[in-house]
């Protein structure tokens, strides 16, 4: 029998890095990652399909009301969400998937599926934060003063989550974070068929 992947979910401040570390977990070490559906606009250099599958307000309800997402939530006014499909059949084909979401939705599938793990990314402070926010020359300051003001408001939840961890060093963090989802195949409730398998094997004695 094939063994499940894991379910991890990276969120962390906008600016944190989050984006560019899923990247290179995927690059070096194969994890699957999932598209999400979103309302925003495309960034510049953004693809369908490729960064997040761009959808009208009207196609994002309609796939609500189809029970299409794992779950969505809105950020600063657009819509973001996690098609379902296409996670449980990587999990199922023993793939480990990686969710970069905010938190809401992060807590949401917590709720639903409490096997999953949650993992935080921090910059090492705040001015760090502002200098990487600002040094993407993508948003203008008023989104930036945005995306810090509501890292202010998230941080009164970062202890809901299973691990932090500091995105300093790029290299350092990339490999910190292997090596946690790597554990992450050992914990009990990851290792549901062998406890039956083995419990199974005391049946006769
Ligand atoms: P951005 O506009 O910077 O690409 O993303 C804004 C926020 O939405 C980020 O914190 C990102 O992690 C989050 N996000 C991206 N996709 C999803 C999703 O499918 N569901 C939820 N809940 N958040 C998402």
């Amino acid at each position: 029998m094939t063994k499940r992947g894991v379910l991890a979910i990276i969120s962390g401040f906008s600016g944190a890095g989050k984006g560019t570390i899923v990247g290179e977990l995927v690059r070096k070490y194969d994890y699957a990652i999932s598209i999400s559906a979103t309302t925003r606009n495309p960034r510049e250099g953004e693809e369908e399909g490729v960064n997040y599958f761009f959808k009208s307000r009207e196609a994002f309800e309609k796939m609500i009301d189809e029970d299409a997402l794992i779950e969505y939530a809105q950020y600063l006014g657009n819509y973001y969400g996690t098609p379902k499909e296409y996670v449980m059949r990587q999990l199922d084909a023993g793939r480990d998937v990686l969710l970069e979401i905010e938190m809401q939705g992060a807590l949401k599938v917590k709720e639903r599926f409490p096997e999953t793990t949650l993992i935080f990314i921090t910059p090492p402070d705040v001015s760090e934060l502002r200098r990487r926010l600002e040094g993407r020359g993508t948003e203008t300051p008023e989104v930036i003063g945005r995306r810090i003001a509501r890292a202010k408001e998230e941080c009164a939840y970062m202890q809901k989550y299973d691990y932090i961890v500091v995105n300093d060093q790029l290299e350092d963090c990339v490999e910190q974070m292997h090596a946690l989802l790597q554990s992450l195949h050992y914990a009990g409730y990851n290792q549901l068929d062998l406890i039956h398998e083995i419990t199974a094997g005391f049946q006769d004695i």
